[in-house]
């Protein structure tokens, strides 16, 4: 094991009635905040909070009601904002999302908090200035690439914005440099690999000590896959746009649940079906509050991620309560090499088309370490007599408007009418055969 180094000693080892009583007085500053916005003006009034007075206890942050993905499509663009528009330095949305996406506003002082953050994360890793770090995500509207890039950036990190993609470049890259740090999706570094092995790099060619692993689910058998094939440690990393991005909840030497930084983030757990928060330990759908975020204050988020806090204390000594990997959503979201999806988006953009029938099928298969989306379409009788040249050329439209709208490009396939299964009862639209490990 690395040894335990921290950034901010006192707070990351504050005990827990403290972090309570932190978090308290932090929520009346963004209960204050939010009250500012026109989206929780309402939905506060309405649930009989008027003031951040109001919220004193547990019982009275109970009576705030969740915020969804919906809620924030619904404000879409400013009905959350709450910091002056002139103030807001930086904005950003969750991966995958077209129509009206998920937007966040951060000012210069959120920045920066969210940027300590992250410093906070990867020091939580054991790493220092000393380290090369080169950042593997995709930069731009998706968190995954800056926040973390700001933090290790803080941390004094030699940062390579790397980027994703053009794997024989990052390959180059990491030897070049002599790299480190990597900040990568699990499959990505798996694919990676067979290309460094087809492109006869030899291990000695690397320096490469961990890898930052996150943006979609995993099990701890890729993560020791990870490890053993780069001789690494690899550590777990959990973020959502909403909330930031990375630098939220993250995995200590320990390599044993990812710290969720309570002094920033209140995190429950509740019942999906119910809504009723559940006792410490057990496995639910993570709701969390950004107790500092002045440009968009959001309250009781339903992150839809499933998972539960670990109770027992962390032997690193951090009082943070750590959250289990993430065993899966309650909703129908897919993420296909790290990118969101819903297959209602790809629904949208088949049922626009006159040529294609009611009938479809989302397949998402491994194709070696990398995730397949096919889609699967019945299209109607008269193409079938026709030229084959139309039929590609549907094919292919098919391909780029949905590309256009989940970011990935899928493989299409058109069938016959009634070619595809047609169950009884709900229709099974999504098979999803990738397997943990
Ligand atoms: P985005 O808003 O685009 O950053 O996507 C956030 C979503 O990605 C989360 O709500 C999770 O479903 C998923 N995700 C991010 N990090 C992890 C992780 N370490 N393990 C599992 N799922 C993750
Ligand atoms: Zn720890």
């Amino acid at each position: 094991m690395e040894k335990i180094v921290f950034r901010h000693q006192e707070i990351e080892t504050l005990p827990q009635p403290q972090l309570k009583e932190l978090q308290r007085q932090k929520l009346q500053k963004a209960v204050e905040a939010a009250l500012k916005t026109p989206f929780y003006k309402k939905r506060l009034n309405d649930a009989g909070i008027r003031d951040a007075r109001d919220i004193q206890t547990e019982a009275d942050f109970r009576k705030i009601p969740y915020t969804t993905k919906h809620d924030l499509r619904e404000a879409f663009p400013y009905g959350m904002l709450a910091a002056d528009k002139a103030d807001v330095v930086r904005m950003h949305a969750s991966s995958g999302t077209t129509g009206i996406p998920t937007v966040v506003y951060l000012t210069q002082a959120d920045l920066d908090k969210a940027a300590e953050l992250n410093a906070r994360s990867c020091a939580c890793t054991g790493s220092t200035k000393n380290d090369v770090f080169q950042n593997m995500m995709t930069y731009g509207l998706f968190t995954g690439g800056l926040m973390l890039h700001y933090g290790a950036e803080r941390l004094g990190m030699m940062v390579i914005p790397s980027g994703s993609g053009n794997t024989k470049r990052q390959l180059q890259l990491m030897k070049d440099f002599r790299t480190t740090v990597v900040h990568a999706t699990p499959s990505y570094l798996l694919h990676m690999y067979d290309v460094m092995k087809e492109e006869g790099f030899r291990p000695e060619d690397f320096a490469l000590k961990k890898a930052y692993i996150g943006a979609e689910p995993h099990s701890e058998d890729i993560r020791k896959k990870i490890e053993t094939l780069y001789g690494i440690d690899a550590y777990n990393s959990y973020g959502l746009s909403e909330m930031n991005g990375p630098g939220l909840a993250f995995e200590c030497v320990c390599k044993n649940g990812m710290h969720l930084w309570e002094d920033s983030y209140i995190g429950e757990i509740i019942d999906p079906q119910t809504l009723e928060p559940l006792p410490d330990g057990e496995r639910g759908e993570l709701v969390l509050t950004i107790l500092e975020r002045n440009g968009m204050p959001i309250l009781r988020y339903r992150t839809r991620d499933l998972t539960r806090f670990i109770p027992e204390p962390c032997p690193c000594g951090r009082t943070h309560r750590r959250l289990e990997r993430m065993t899966g959503r309650s909703d129908d979201m897919l993420i296909i090499n790290g990118v969101n999806v819903f297959p209602s988006q790809i629904e949208e953009v088949i049922m626009k088309m006159p040529e294609i029938g009611n009938n479809y099928l989302i397949r998402v298969q491994k194709q070696g370490s990398l995730d397949k989306l096919t889609v699967k379409v019945e299209v109607t009788a008269s193409l079938f007599s026709d030229d084959s040249r139309d039929l590609e050329h549907i094919r292919r439209r098919i391909q780029s408007d949905l590309q256009a709208v989940v970011f990935i490009r899928p493989a299409v396939e058109l069938h016959e009418p009634g070619a595809l299964p047609v169950s009884q009862g709900k229709a099974v639209r999504v098979i999803d055969e990738r397997k943990e490990s």
